[in-house]
C-alpha cells in the first residue's frame, strides 16, 4: 500500500455573500499517495478549485473559511498551522501552477529572478540564482542562462507555463497541485505541457493533483480519478476502472461528452443543465434535477458513497437498488 502524503476528511469550506452561504465545498474526502498522480473533474462551479484553494489555506475571496474537516500533509494537521508555518508549507511542501501564466507572472521582472524568488523565500538568496537556472533547465527550457534574464512577454504561452512550473517546481515540493495547467494554451503545447509534468513527476518523486475539466487528460496523467459536482465527490477510484465502468450518471455525463487534448466540446452540449447555485441545493441528491436516472428516493435523501468494486465509489442510489438485488426504477 502506498505511503499516504495527502488526506483530505470532510472538508467544508464556505463563502458567504449577500445571497447566502456559498457551500464552495462540502464534505470532500480524498486522498493523494506519496508520488501518486490524482485528478480531480468536474465542471466549471463544482468546487474542484475551491479544494485546492483550501488545501493551500490561500482563496482567491477573503469571505471564504473553511468550517470544518482535516487537511494532512504528511500526518501534519495543517489546518492547526498558523499563518507563518502555512506560508512555508506553500511552495515548500505544496505548490500550485494556474491556468493562465500571463497573470501568474510579473511583466516587469526578469522570468529568471522570480524562479530564483521562489526559491529563495524558502532557502535564502545564496544560491537562488543557480538553482533556478536548474529549475528552467529541468523544465525543458533552452538555454536556460540568457533565458533567466528575458521578460515573460518576451516569451510564448507555453515558455510562460514552463516559467511558471518551474517557479513550483524549484524547491522541490512533495505536492504540485495543478489548476487547469493547460487549458489556455494550444493543443500542440497543452500535450508538451502534460509530459513535462509526467516527467517531473518521476524525476522529482513528486505527487500530483491535476484539477480539471478534462477527463481526456486525467486519462492520460493520473492513476487515480474523483469526480467533483456542486462541492462534492461524487465518484472515485482507479481511472482505468472509473473510465471503463463509469457508476455515477455525471459521471457518464462527461464521459459522454468524450472531452480530450484534440477536442473541446463543452459538457453542457451532452449533459442538460447546469451547476446548481451553490447558496441554495437542492434537495436529497444534488444531481437529480440533471439526472436520467431519478427516482422518488433520490429527491428526499442525499446518497452515502457506495462501493462498486475495491477503491471505486459512487454516491447514488442506483447502485443500492443494485446491490439489494435489483433496480429500485
Ligand atoms: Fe441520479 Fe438518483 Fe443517482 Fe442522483 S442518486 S445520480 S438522481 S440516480
Amino acid at each position: 500500500m502506498p505511503e499516504s502524503l495527502l488526506e483530505i476528511e470532510d472538508l467544508h469550506t464556505h463563502i458567504a455573500t449577500p445571497r447566502g452561504i456559498v457551500r464552495a465545498v462540502d464534505g470532500v474526502s480524498l486522498s493523494v499517495a506519496r508520488g501518486a498522480a490524482v485528478g480531480l473533474v468536474g465542471e466549471s462551479g463544482s468546487g474542484k478549485s475551491m479544494t485546492g484553494f483550501s488545501v493551500l489555506r490561500l482563496f482567491p475571496t477573503a469571505r471564504a473559511r473553511i468550517v470544518r474537516g482535516r487537511i494532512r500533509l504528511a500526518s501534519r494537521d495543517l489546518l492547526a498551522l498558523d499563518d507563518e508555518a502555512m506560508r512555508r508549507v506553500r511552495g515548500g511542501e505544496i505548490a500550485m501552477v494556474f491556468q493562465d501564466p500571463a497573470t501568474f507572472l510579473n511583466p516587469v521582472l526578469p522570468v529568471g529572478r522570480q524562479v530564483a524568488e521562489a526559491y529563495a523565500m524558502r532557502h535564502g538568496w545564496p544560491r537562488a540564482r543557480e538553482h533556478a537556472i536548474e529549475a528552467l533547465a529541468l523544465v525543458g527550457l533552452p538555454d536556460p542562462d540568457r533565458l533567466y534574464h528575458r521578460f515573460p512577454h518576451e516569451l510564448s504561452g507555453g515558455m510562460r507555463q514552463r516559467v511558471v512550473i518551474a517557479m513550483a517546481t524549484v524547491c522541490r515540493p512533495l505536492l504540485l497541485i495543478a489548476d487547469e495547467p493547460t487549458t489556455a494554451l494550444d493543443v500542440t503545447i497543452q500535450a508538451q505541457i502534460l509530459d513535462l509534468l509526467a516527467r517531473l513527476r518521476r524525476e522529482l518523486g513528486m505527487a500530483l493533483l491535476l484539477i480539471t475539466h478534462d477527463l481526456g487528460i486525467v486519462a492520460e496523467v493520473c492513476e487515480t480519478v474523483a469526480v467533483m459536482y456542486a462541492g462534492r465527490i461524487v465518484e472515485s477510484g482507479p481511472a482505468d476502472r472509473v473510465f471503463a465502468a463509469p457508476g455515477h450518471p455525471y459521471t457518464q455525463g462527461l464521459l459522454a461528452s468524450a472531452l480530450s487534448v484534440e477536442e473541446t466540446r463543452p459538457i453542457t452540449r451532452v449533459m442538460e443543465g447546469t451547476v446548481p447555485d451553490l447558496a441554495a441545493l437542492p434537495a436529497g441528491c444534488r444531481f437529480h434535477p440533471r439526472c436520467p436516472f431519478v427516482m422518488d428516493r433520490c429527491r428526499a435523501d442525499d446518497p452515502p458513497d457506495l462501493t462498486l468494486a475495491p477503491g471505486h465509489v459512487a454516491a447514488c442510489w442506483l447502485h443500492d437498488a443494485a446491490m439489494a438485488g435489483g433496480p429500485a426504477r
